[in-house]
């Protein structure tokens, strides 16, 4: 290291030959102490390239068929290290979750109200992770203040999001393409739902022609949200939430009821963010699977998702495979997804490529 660097500043890298490697941002308090921006000593870091980022990010979305709601900035995926911006039509959230970005939001902020004209702009940084490098956990507006209880729609339906209160930026924008992936098998189902949050794709399932539709939460809030989501619908009638602890009642309706369903789907939060924790990871999602199972009926489907970036796709197939052989039934792939493509993946950069969604049939 040549000087004395700011925290947070951008700084040039070099290779230990002295060629140019590319400009980042540093923190010396990060475990991460330089996160590239770019590769080309040519570029200048200032408001204009995180302008040019941000159109091309918009640009990307725009091609790929998004046009309300998608993931804005999606941090490395990006090439904005630690940046998220979710779009919820002409709401933005932002999360800067690295000292050298919080720098920049301003910068940010500025680029959003160019491309867009944005009815409101929040940030979400209360996330522990910002404690690593340094900084506080904080929310609040970054315009003009607005009711942050806002209404979005998705796939034809609309669903309440609590950008303010809500889990994360308010609503969980990467599985909105896995969500169609369900209109063929929930027609007449009899649906059980765990780990529903605000109920989105409880509701899919109900818009998608199923017979009954039970969600199920931890939280009460949650399940409240998912209730007016339901109204709000039209679809109160066929889906149901109740705020349970999906591991105490799966069981029991398992073991003490004999309950049977057409569906299960499962989409349980991230287990662990640390290594130290991975094996109660692994043992999370094998007993949750193994309790879902036991529920489908024969030739009926498992809908099952994992979301903890440490739990790769084979260590998360082969926690299916060992479910299916405990709970003694014969599974078939219907179909294995990913994170929507607002999320993209860069080969090489495992963080990026964190969501597993797996459909099986349950013999
Ligand atoms: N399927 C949702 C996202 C689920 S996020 C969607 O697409 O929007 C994970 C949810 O699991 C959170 O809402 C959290 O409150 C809930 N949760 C965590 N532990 C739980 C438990 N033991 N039983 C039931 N729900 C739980």
């Amino acid at each position: 290291m040549e000087g004395d660097p700011e925290p947070g500043s951008v700084v040039d890298v070099f290779y230990s030959d002295g060629k140019f490697a590319g400009k980042g941002y540093f923190n010396a308090q990060s475990q991460i102490m330089v996160r590239l921006l770019t590769r080309e000593k040519g570029i200048e870091i200032n408001d204009g390239f995180f302008l040019k980022k941000i159109k091309k990010c918009w640009a990307y979305r725009q091609k790929l068929g998004y046009t309300e709601n998608c993931r804005l900035v999606f941090g490395e995926a990006d090439g904005l290290s630690q940046l998220i911006v979710d779009k919820f039509n002409e709401y933005f959230v932002i999360q800067t979750l690295a000292l050298g970005i919080d720098k920049w939001k301003p910068a940010v902020v500025k680029a959003l109200e160019t491309v867009f004209t944005p009815k409101g702009i929040y940030e979400r940084n209360d996330v522990p992770v910002r404690e690593l490098e340094g900084m506080p956990q904080q929310k609040g507006f970054l315009s003009n203040p607005f009711d942050p209880k806002i209404i979005i729609n998705e796939n034809g339906l609309k669903f309440y999001v609590d950008i303010e209160n809500g889990q994360k930026t308010g609503y969980f924008l990467d599985q909105q393409d896995n969500r169609k992936a369900i209109k063929n098998i929930v027609k007449g189902a009899d649906v059980l739902g765990a780990f529903t949050y605000t109920g989105s794709f409880e509701i899919h399932a109900a818009n998608y022609g199923a017979k009954s539709v039970l969600g199920l939460d931890i939280s009460q809030n949650a399940v409240d949200q998912a209730n007016k989501n339901a109204e709000l619908n039209g679809l109160q009638h066929i889906v149901k939430f109740e705020a349970v602890n999906a591991f105490d009642v799966l069981k029991h309706w398992d073991k003490e009821e004999k309950r049977k369903y057409d569906v299960v789907m499962l989409d349980p939060p991230a287990f662990t963010k640390s290594r130290a924790n991975i094996d109660k990871a692994i043992n999370g999602y094998k007993e949750i699977n193994l309790r879902g199972m036991k529920l489908v009926k024969p030739g009926g489907f498992l809908v099952t998702s994992s979301c903890t970036n440490l739990v790769n796709t084979e260590t998360f197939l082969q926690i299916i495979d060992m479910a299916a052989k405990d709970a003694r039934r014969k599974i078939r792939q219907v179909s294995f997804l990913t994170q929507s493509a607002d999320h993209p993946i860069i080969w090489g950069m495992e963080n990026t490529h964190y969501l597993k969604f797996l459909i099986v049939e349950v013999g």
